[in-house]
C-alpha cells in the first residue's frame, strides 16, 4: 500500500497505532479504528482524537 494512495492523507488516523485499513473489491480503502470503546469507523478526516496513540507509518509495498 502506497501511503500517497490512502484517502484523507491529513487524517490523524494514519499516524495512529489503532488504525486498520480495509479495502473492498472496487479498490476503495476504508480507514478503520480498533481503539477500545470507540466506533469502528468515524467520518474522515480526523483532526483531533483523545484516544490517538502514535504508531508506525502506514505499511508500503517497499516495507517487508
Ligand atoms: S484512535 Fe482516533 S486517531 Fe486512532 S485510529 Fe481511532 S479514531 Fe483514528
Amino acid at each position: 500500500m502506497d501511503p500517497a494512495d490512502l484517502p484523507f492523507p491529513a487524517s490523524l488516523c494514519h499516524r495512529c497505532a489503532f488504525v486498520r485499513y480495509n479495502g473492498n473489491k472496487r479498490g476503495s480503502i476504508f480507514i478503520g479504528c480498533t481503539a477500545p470503546g470507540l466506533a469502528k469507523y468515524y467520518p474522515q478526516p480526523i483532526g483531533r482524537c483523545g484516544a490517538m496513540q502514535p504508531g508506525p507509518p502506514p505499511q508500503t509495498d517497499n516495507n517487508s
